[in-house]
C-alpha cells in the first residue's frame, strides 16, 4: 500500500492535501507535515494544503488558496478523515487520483488508495512511516515536518498516554525528536490555556457527577460558553477530563456550536464509537463524536452511554466471576 502511495506521489506534479473538518493537531500534523517531506524531496513539484484554516491551529502552519484549476490534473490525498462528509473542502473529488491515508475505523472507503491503519496511534504516525518507507526512494525530512508530525503524534496520543500509544509510536518520536525542534515552545502552543478556560474546568470538575453506571454527562450551552468566556474549540482541552477520576468510565460533552449541538464522547473502557454510530457520527473505540440537533436527542444519548457502561460493568463481573 505504502508502495502504491510513492508511486503516485513520484507519478504527479500536482498534489493537493486535504484532511477533515474541524482539525486537530493531527489533521494539521498529518496534512502539512506529509506537505513538508514532499516539498523536501520535490522541490520541482506544486503542493498545495487545502481547508479552512484553524485559528487556534495558527502556530502550526497556515495553509494555501487553492484554485480549481490546480485540481485538474492533480493527485488529492486525504489524511485523517474517515468518512467523505468530514473532508475539509469538498473539491477534494475534483483531482485525477484520490488516496486516503487514515486510522480510524473504516466504515467507508473513499478515493483510488485507501490506507487504514487503525492500530496506529495517528495519521501523523503513518505519515512518518510513509517517509521511512519513501527514503529508498529519496524522500527527506526536515525539522518542520518532524515538528508536524510529532505534535500531530503528541495529540492524539494525549502525550502519549492513552492505549493507542505503542512500540511504534515511541519509534517514531525518538527519531523525529532527533531533527531539534523546540519542543517546549510545541508544548506551550499546544497546552496552555487562558485563566478563564482553566477556571472552567475547575467549574465543571466540582459540578461532576457520574451516575451508578459510571456515565458523567456536560451539556454546555452556548449561554454557558459565553458566561465564562470559552470557545467551543477550546472545549478540546479539557475533554479528557474523566480519564483520571475514580468510578468514571464514560463521559460526553455537548458543546452548542452555532447550528447544531458537538458531541464529544470519551471512555476508559466500554466502546463507544457504537453510540457515536446510533447519533450520525463515528469515531475511535474511545474517542468519538457526532452531532445531535436538540437537547431531548442529547438526552436520549445520555440514556444509551449509561445503557453502554451497564452493560460493560455486567460483562466485567461475570468475567470475575
Ligand atoms: P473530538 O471529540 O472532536 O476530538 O473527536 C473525537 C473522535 O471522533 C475523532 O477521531 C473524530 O474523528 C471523531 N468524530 C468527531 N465528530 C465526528 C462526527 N460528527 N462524525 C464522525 N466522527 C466524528
Amino acid at each position: 500500500m505504502k508502495k502504491e502511495i510513492i508511486e503516485a506521489i513520484q507519478e504527479f506534479e500536482t498534489i493537493i492535501l486535504h484532511r477533515h473538518v474541524r482539525p486537530d493537531p493531527d489533521a494539521y500534523g498529518s496534512q502539512v507535515g506529509l506537505a513538508e517531506i514532499l516539498k523536501e524531496t520535490y522541490p520541482q513539484k506544486q503542493v498545495y494544503l487545502a481547508g479552512l484554516e484553524e485559528e487556534s491551529l495558527h502556530y502550526l502552519a497556515r495553509l494555501d488558496e487553492v484554485p480549481d484549476e490546480a485540481y485538474e490534473n492533480a493527485l488529492v490525498i486525504v489524511c485523517d478523515t474517515a468518512n467523505e462528509e468530514r473532508v475539509c473542502d469538498q473539491r477534494y473529488k475534483d483531482g485525477k487520483k484520490l488516496i486516503k491515508i487514515d486510522h480510524h475505523p473504516n466504515h467507508e472507503s473513499y478515493g483510488d488508495i485507501n490506507w487504514v491503519d487503525t492500530e496506529a496511534s495517528s495519521t501523523s504516525e503513518m505519515i512518518f512511516e510513509l517517509y521511512q518507507a519513501g527514503r529508498i526512494s529519496g524522500f527527506k525530512l526536515n525539522q518542520s515536518a518532524a515538528r508536524l508530525l510529532y505534535a500531530g503524534i503528541v495529540g492524539d496520543t494525549g502525550r502519549f498516554l492513552f492505549p493507542s500509544t505503542t512500540e511504534r509510536t515511541f519509534e517514531a518520536a525518538q527519531e523525529l525528536v532527533k531533527y531539534g525542534f523546540d519542543r517546549k515552545q510545541l508544548y506551550e502552543s499546544m497546552y496552555q490555556v487562558p485563566l478563564s478556560v482553566a477556571k472552567f474546568k475547575g467549574e465543571l470538575l466540582q459540578s461532576m457527577e457520574p451516575s451508578e453506571s459510571g456515565a458523567a454527562s456536560f451539556k454546555l450551552t452556548k449561554e454557558v460558553l459565553e458566561r465564562y468566556h470559552v470557545s467551543p474549540e477550546e472545549t478540546h482541552s479539557f475533554v479528557g477530563i474523566g480519564g483520571d477520576i475514580q468510578g468514571v468510565l464514560a463521559w460526553v460533552f455537548f458543546v452548542e456550536d452555532e447550528e447544531v449541538i458537538r458531541v464529544r464522547l470519551r471512555s476508559k473502557g466500554p466502546v463507544i464509537n457504537g453510540v457515536a454510530a446510533q447519533f450520525n457520527g463515528g469515531g475511535h473505540p474511545m474517542a468519538s463524536g457526532a452531532k445531535v440537533s436538540s437537547w431531548e436527542e442529547a438526552d436520549e444519548l445520555v440514556q444509551v452511554l449509561e445503557a453502554t457502561c451497564q452493560e460493560y460493568k455486567q460483562e466485567k463481573r461475570l468475567e470475575q466471576k
